[in-house]
């Protein structure tokens, strides 16, 4: 197997769907929704994995807006992307370096590029997965809260990472 000859779908799949990712992370980043509280940016997410195939489990662990979504072509390994969307309290979506908070809420870290970046990951790898004939699982954990609301704790707890060989994030 050599790793460069699965190179070529992957990028195609970026060329192809750069827009696309770049208009959902623009829209989680204006969303800009706090721990647990992220209804819109988990549901963009969620449908957008939908669209594309993913079978979805809303609400997961207890909390509204977790999910995990999930594309399997036969037997193999299961691999596991993390996606995170949660914005802070206070700091607003710094446009510039002298921006200073204006005590919105607001995405200090990326999140919004986080939770995009592991979808596109996901997708891209489906595509790929069917271009190429290998087979296994591709789950995307949809993470709330990941400042300070320790959500993929509960998940653990509730049984949803027993099984898979791999996690990436
Ligand atoms: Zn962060």
């Amino acid at each position: 197997m050599k790793p460069f000859f699965y190179k070529e779908p992957i990028l195609r799949w970026f060329e192809q769907n750069e827009a696309r990712m770049e208009t959902i992370s623009d829209r989680i980043w204006e969303f800009a929704e706090i721990k647990f509280e992220e209804a819109q940016s988990s549901s963009l997410l969620a449908d957008t994995l939908e669209t594309s195939g993913f079978s979805v489990e809303r609400g997961i662990a207890g909390m509204p807006t977790a999910f995990l979504a999930q594309w399997s072509n036969g037997a193999g390994p299961i691999i596991a992307l993390l996606g995170e969307y949660d914005a802070l309290p206070g700091l607003g979506n710094a446009l510039s370096p002298s921006y200073e908070p204006n005590g919105k809420n607001g995405h200090g870290c990326g999140h919004n590029l986080l939770g995009v970046g592991s979808m596109a990951a996901a997708l891209s790898l489906k595509e790929t997965m069917i271009q190429t004939g290998v087979c296994g699982t591709i789950r995307y954990y949809g993470c709330p809260a990941e400042e300070g609301g320790s959500a993929k704790v509960f998940m653990v707890r509730d049984g949803y990472f027993k099984d898979i060989d791999a996690i990436v994030r």
